[in-house]
């Protein structure tokens, strides 16, 4: 089983080195990515191959629930690097619709230690009960979590000291809020980038009033 692993490497390898002799040597030489992905590390959802780009073109954080976590010290090199070394132009907070870990929270159980990397989530249910309670469908009330913590995890980004420096710097950087369908393949953009500290500041942490997500098939900047 493990040993397939090293035979699939091999195919691969071979495989990318036949339509493309300088892939390797390429890469090698650098990596200079324009976005970071913050996405979720179901393996439904591989960041590379949903927006159709090669390896060193995408800088990737995963994590259970997409969270971008201020007091999280993974997540905060993985950000410093990409901002500061890296200068990428984009942040993109990928969510997903039916997350496994949005799922943990709505379902009340107690699941371990998962449950308290999971506390912002929970914290956004409770921000929003009242609605959130009038929605009867399970899967429903899922998906609109997963579009609320998309868009809480962007706030929490614009708040962030290494985006704030970024910017107070003059470097160009958007942080844009999608949401990925495992049913269709298609992103959704949440509508929510914000490119400035003015975008930034003012901001309603409200918890907006639909639901927003829908395909989007135009060139994402
Ligand atoms: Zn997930």
């Amino acid at each position: 089983m493990i040993a397939e692993l090293f035979d699939r490497n091999l195919r691969w390898a071979a495989g990318r080195a036949r339509v493309d002799p300088e892939y390797f040597r390429r890469l090698a030489s650098q990596q200079g990515p324009d976005y970071l992905w913050v996405g979720c590390s179901d393996s439904r959802v591989p960041a590379n191959e949903i927006v159709g780009l090669d390896p060193g073109e995408l800088f990737v954080h995963r994590n259970v629930a997409n969270l971008a976590p201020p007091q999280d010290a993974n997540f905060l090199s993985v950000l410093q690097f990409a901002l500061e070394i890296l200068k990428v132009r984009h942040i993109i907070v990928c969510g997903h619709y039916g997350c496994g870990g949005v799922r943990a929270v709505l379902s009340g159980q107690r699941h371990g230690l998962i449950d308290h990397w999971l506390q912002p989530v929970a914290c956004l249910c409770r921000r929003d009960a009242a609605e959130l309670d009038g929605i009867l469908d399970f899967d429903a009330r899922v998906n609109l979590v997963c579009e609320r913590n998309v868009l809480a995890q962007v706030e929490s980004l614009a708040d962030n000291p290494f985006v704030r420096d970024a910017w107070g710097r003059g470097q160009a950087l958007s942080i844009h809020g999608w949401i990925y369908s495992i049913q269709d393949g298609l992103l959704r953009d949440l509508e929510t980038s914000i490119e400035t500290v003015a975008d930034a500041t003012g901001r309603s942490s409200a918890a907006p009033k639909v639901m927003r997500g829908r395909p989007r098939r135009g060139r994402a900047e």
